[in-house]
């Protein structure tokens, strides 16, 4: 595996040295960390199934993160670090264990920085007798080579789409070119994996889901991001699976940032409202009552 010497795996094109060991924006330098691998229940159901059966999504999530969201609800292991180190080879048992172990897919959470070591693990898998589906579960800040790069790898992008304001891009996850960048990586993803595809159990095989997580005090910018989505709903003549999220949180820094209180029923009655107009009604809206710590795991190196 070749570790780049100027690191441009993200949209951040921060530089760092990785094959020097240089640590870049998003935390990551030449070791490969993960902070659990375990069997998820809590993602769309689609993904996950019914929260009580004994299947889930096989989710790994990595240390680090190429956005700086100030409310992140992972943020022990987005940006403080917490994980263990790993190999490659010990990644591509991990995506077995979780295979045998009843996983309807394999999903990796914030995986962008440890690309090289993904790909690898995932070749090693397959030869070993990986055969389900690989969801690429990212806050959307995707350069369109890395999700070039990753055709043929992954069959499913759970992509957020989280701003279309580059001021509250800014402002909330330290990135003023996220509406940007998240249009052109998701204009790449619809094409590169098309329509959604389900089995004769209802879980997807194959497509893209974008969620959006409705944020308190910024309506307008939630509306924004549908009309986007509408438009390259248009453009690219590609549905997907819309999934709107009203679980906000106050987690980590967000009382810094104005966002120290969950979102109104008003509020989210209103983005609701849009994307029916829209006719983003293909997926899921989350019940307003559904803002639960629970949908955090514990990181506790569980898997690993
Ligand atoms: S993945 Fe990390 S090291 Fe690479 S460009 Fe992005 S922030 Fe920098």
């Amino acid at each position: 595996m070749q570790l780049p010497q100027h690191c441009t795996l993200c949209p951040r094109a921060c530089g760092a040295n990785r094959a020097a060991g240089a640590v870049g924006v998003c935390g990551a330098g030449d070791t490969l960390r993960v902070a659990r691998a375990a069997l998820h229940h809590w993602e769309e159901p689609c993904l996950s199934g019914d929260p009580e059966a004994a299947t889930g999504s096989g989710t790994v999530f990595f240390s680090g993160c190429t956005l700086r969201c100030c409310y992140c609800q992972n943020f022990p292991i987005s940006q403080q670090g917490v994980g263990k180190e790993i190999s490659a080879a010990r990644l591509s048992e991990i995506f077995l264990e979780l295979q045998q172990g009843g996983a309807k897919n394999i999903n990796l959470v914030t995986a962008t920085q440890f690309l090289p070591w993904v790909t690898e693990a995932l070749d090693t898998a397959r030869a070993r007798g990986l055969r389900l589906p690989i969801v690429y579960n990212t806050g959307g800040y995707e350069t369109v080579e890395t999700v070039q790069a990753l055709s043929g790898y992954v069959d499913i992008w759970l992509a957020d789409f989280k701003y279309a304001s580059s001021a509250v891009s800014a402002e909330l996850s330290a990135a003023a070119d996220y509406p940007a960048v998240a249009e052109a990586a998701l204009r790449r993803m619809l094409l590169q994996t098309g329509a959604p595809v389900y089995d004769a159990d209802g879980y997807l095989q194959r497509g893209v889901i974008v969620r959006h997580l409705a944020l308190p005090g910024h309506t307008q910018d939630s509306l924004a991001v549908l009309q986007t989505l509408a438009r390259l709903r248009e453009e690219t003549a590609t549905p997907f699976v819309p999934s709107l999220m009203s679980q906000f949180t106050p987690f980590y820094h967000a009382a810094d940032h104005g966002l120290g209180r969950r979102i109104t029923s008003y509020e989210y009655r209103k983005v609701i409202d849009e994307a029916v107009r829209l006719g983003l009604t293909d997926g899921y809206m989350q019940q307003k009552s559904s803002a639960r710590e629970e949908y955090t795991p514990p990181f506790d190196l569980q898997g690993v």
